[in-house]
């Protein structure tokens, strides 16, 4: 399996740091306002590559987290006259419906900027004991020039940067290109108490604090769009790898934009639709279908036209499967004949092409295709004078490649109503004995059935979304 790492700029062999297992960090949203359908593009995207590492039988671990503090979460706050805790946690249970709708996977772990404080100080202290940054007044900057390898990632030359930029008259840094690691409280923000100031973190290291706690000083794969290439993601390697002295993520992974009149999607130019705009017209599968027509690598053009066309072809595979279905019970239970088993070998090279797609970095463009292939080569085969087991076979194959890239092509039979108050009880079990993990793990799976829980004093409530 390839993979292009923008560290090389090359397409790579993917070999995991350990046999069988994937570390992967994926930067979340900052979460002040309903998440748009760029930001929905690394989530689709990452997710998808998450569920392919799986197929291909790796245990992935998948962190991502959510920017929790963060002057545009204060400014919302102010606006509204609530706390910036009440805008974050009402905004990760938003987003989190959102991915639900996508059918983007819960993160092995989602880890909060705020959860995480004591983390950041220690890696702060190390670097300051390590001659990485310095205080001024209570502010922490990190000494770029410290750092040797600064801008092996975005390839740019730290004399060229430095020639572009200026230190704000605020500001009492030693070196233009040196960034804050940690700074001192305004009135009335969040804070919390550091050896320096009062204050709260500077963005980039609460990344490098998460993947070192839930995934160790090594991780194989770290992703997000490609705006976070400079300063983000370059900033991350300073600071980890002058913590650890170790090399930080193996493979970088970015995806383009999502545009609009070939102009990046974005809340600052106003440009933007939410997830939730488009599901009050589209189930969100159509969204996450239209997101991997395209090669992540390849800006992406949003436009009705091409929604429609994904809406179209999404509809072809649900038919095909929903077809096969029927005819697969109103089959007698027949094993495949050998002519049947030939049409099978068949179909398996479309499964293989599918595979040689993604292995071939990603590509879900031609995976889509591969999977269009079957799905018309299923549709010439599905009748009722074949097998049980010839159309069943058919059938998995179909759902098999759907899955992996996070469609849903079969609707779930109906979950009973004791089924769901057995795991509402089951969560509430799992509370009592502090198992939050699973605890929330069996939210997730019940919102995956479209079951939306409300804590209440009365106790649980739940309703079908
Ligand atoms: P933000 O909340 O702006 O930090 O963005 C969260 C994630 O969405 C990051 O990985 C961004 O790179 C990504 N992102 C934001 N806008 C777009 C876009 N228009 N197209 C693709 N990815 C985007
Ligand atoms: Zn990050």
């Amino acid at each position: 399996m390839k993979l292009y790492n923008t560290l090389t700029r090359k397409k790579e062999e993917f070999i995991p740091l350990e046999p069988g297992k994937v570390k992967m960090y994926v930067c979340g949203p900052t979460v002040y306002n309903l998440i748009h359908i760029g930001n929905a593009r690394p989530m689709i995207f990452f997710d998808t590559v998450r569920r392919y590492l799986e197929y291909k039988g790796y245990d992935v671990n998948y962190v991502s987290n959510f920017t929790d503090v963060d002057d545009k979460i204060i400014n919302k706050a102010i606006e509204e006259g609530v706390s910036a805790n009440e805008i974050a946690e009402r905004y990760i249970e938003e987003c989190k419906k959102d991915m639900a709708g996508m059918n983007v996977k819960p993160a092995t772990v989602h880890p909060l900027a705020t959860q995480e404080i004591c983390g950041m100080l220690d890696m702060i202290g190390t670097l300051i004991e390590k001659g990485y940054a310095y205080d001024v007044d209570g502010t922490v900057y990190y000494r770029t020039r410290k750092f040797k390898d600064y801008g092996k990632l975005s390839k740019k030359n730290i004399d060229d940067l430095e020639a572009g930029a200026r230190i704000a008259v605020a500001e009492q840094k030693e070196d233009p290109m040196d960034f804050v690691l940690w700074k001192p409280k305004k009135d009335g923000e969040p804070y919390w108490e550091s050896p320096w100031s009062e204050g709260r973190p500077g963005w980039h290291i609460e990344c490098s604090v998460m993947s070192k706690k839930y995934l160790g000083d090594e991780i194989d794969i770290h992703g997000g769009g490609e705006d976070l290439i400079f300063p983000h993601h370059e900033n991350e390697i300073a600071q980890s790898e002058a913590t650890s002295g170790k090399s930080f993520a193996k493979y970088w992974m970015h995806n383009a934009f999502l545009n609009i009149d070939n102009k990046k999607m974005s809340k600052s130019l106003g440009n933007f639709f939410t997830v939730r705009d488009i599901s009050e017209k589209y189930d969100l599968q159509v969204l996450r279908f239209f997101m991997l027509s395209a090669h992540y690598r390849s800006p992406l053009n949003f436009s009705g036209d091409l929604m429609e066309a994904a809406k179209n072809g999404l509809d072809r595979i649900v038919t095909a499967a929903e077809n096969l279905k029927h005819l697969v019970k109103s089959a007698g239970q027949g094993n495949m004949s050998e002519e049947e088993g030939k049409l099978i070998e068949e179909a398996d090279s479309f499964i293989k092409k599918f595979e040689e797609a993604m292995d071939d970095d990603f590509n879900t463009a031609d995976a889509v295709s591969a999977l269009f292939e079957l799905v018309k080569f299923a549709n010439t085969h599905a009748s009722s004078d074949h097998s049980e087991e010839f159309l069943q076979n058919l059938l998995d194959k179909i759902v098999k490649l759907s899955d992996i890239l996070g469609l849903i092509v079969l609707k779930k039979e109906e979950i009973l109503d004791e089924d769901i108050e057995a795991l509402i009880q089951e969560r509430q079990d799992a509370r009592k004995s502090k198992n939050f993990a699973r605890a929330d793990e069996i939210r997730d799976q019940l919102a995956d059935m479209g079951i939306l829980l409300e804590d209440t004093r009365e106790g649980v409530k739940w309703k079908r979304a």
